[in-house]
């Protein structure tokens, strides 16, 4: 997405910055110092599922360091290629779920629409890395029918803005959408999950601020972040401000292995969110999309996992960890097990 400047608008500082995200893998190795043999492996896979990383991003990584965990989620790897057998192209049957273009809505109560295929970065392991957005999304300034949907079922209390990454549309086409949402009685809240404000908290301003606090809906804000080490200075700061503005903030992560599959990591994650207001919300297992098979962590060592945290930490730092199965009416809860030390 390239930004028009005109005499009249000027670019977001967001847009900007977006637009000097990294999509060449040599230019990714080059700003933190690795090297050519990791080249090959990352423009075949690239080929596949983009390479993309905002600047700031890249500046939380640790230099020379391959296995950085920031690092793992974007860098394309030669073993994305291999098929893993029980690894597919819809892992949670989205595409059964799609009756109205865009509107994913398997669960009671809430509807979940897909607003844009885009992302500000591609993680690796993404469960939408095979999507067909093209036919799903309804962007295009077409809301008419995902809104006719939802204001024909009363049933729906929460709209679910997601994607893709919802922040990346514009705040004018953001706001229309929040009004026409507002308009309809039976909506009561109104929660955006998006990565932005971890990848890039330059799209927090007073713009996003404008359109999403004050509502008569409740608006919550869900931020994916894995590490501690991608919240930053600047991303609590963009957190305490949206949580300042009456936004309810919570976090989701996806257990991946080699990056956050240790309890101090998780543990770390948790005090890291809660210092920015930011509560834990679910810790989801992979889902089991082809090329991602490299970042499984068996439900073994996810259900120990669990209880380490449930051990160590207050009940409300502990995020409910949780696997989606295609059919279900919810997220699947897995227990914790407790080990004896
Ligand atoms: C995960 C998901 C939701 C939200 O579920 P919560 O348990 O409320 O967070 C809603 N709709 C769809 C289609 C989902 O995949
Ligand atoms: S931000 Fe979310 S939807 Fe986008 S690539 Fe990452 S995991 Fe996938």
């Amino acid at each position: 997405m390239i930004p028009r400047i005109t005499a009249t608008r000027q670019v977001p500082a967001w847009q900007v910055e977006l637009s000097r995200a990294i999509s060449d893998p040599a230019a990714l190795l080059q700003q933190l110092d690795l090297g050519p043999e990791w080249l090959p492996g990352a423009r075949a896979a690239a080929a596949l599922f983009p390479l993309r990383v905002p600047r700031g991003f890249v500046g939380r990584m640790r230099r020379g360091d391959p296995h950085d965990p920031l690092l793992a989620q974007v860098l394309p790897l030669h073993r994305e290629l291999a098929a893993t057998p029980g690894f597919g192209s819809d892992p949670v049957g989205d595409l059964h779920a799609m009756k109205v273009p865009g509107v994913l809505h398997k669960y009671h109560g809430r509807v979940l629409l897909v607003t844009t295929g885009a992302c500000a970065v591609h993680c690796r392991y993404c469960f939408r890395r095979h999507f067909p957005y093209g036919e799903a999304n309804p962007a295009g300034g077409h809301w008419s029918r995902a809104l006719e949907h939802i204001a024909a079922d009363a049933s729906i209390e929460e709209v679910i803005l997601s994607g893709g990454d919802p922040l990346l549309l514009s705040d004018g086409k953001l706001a229309a959408l929040a009004s026409a949402l507002e308009a309809i009685p039976h909506v009561r809240r109104l929660r955006v999950h998006s990565r932005l404000p971890v990848v890039l908290p330059e799209r927090v301003d007073e713009s996003l601020l404008g359109w999403l606090a004050d509502r008569r809906l409740r608006t919550v804000v869900v931020i994916h972040a894995n590490h501690p080490q991608e919240i930053d200075a600047s991303v609590a700061a963009v957190c305490r401000r949206m949580a300042a503005a009456g936004i309810d903030l919570l976090n989701q992560s996806v257990l991946l292995k080699d990056v956050n599959d240790s309890p101090e990591t998780l543990i770390a994650l948790s005090e890291r969110l809660f210092e920015a207001r930011v509560l834990p919300y679910y810790l989801h297992l992979l889902d089991r999309v082809a090329g991602a098979a490299h970042f499984s962590v068996d439900a073994d060592r996810a259900q120990e996992l669990a209880g380490r945290l449930q051990a160590r930490l207050p009940g409300y730092l502990v995020p409910r960890l949780v696997r989606e199965l295609p059919g279900a009416p919810a997220k699947t809860a897995v227990a914790a097990v407790f080990s004896p030390f």
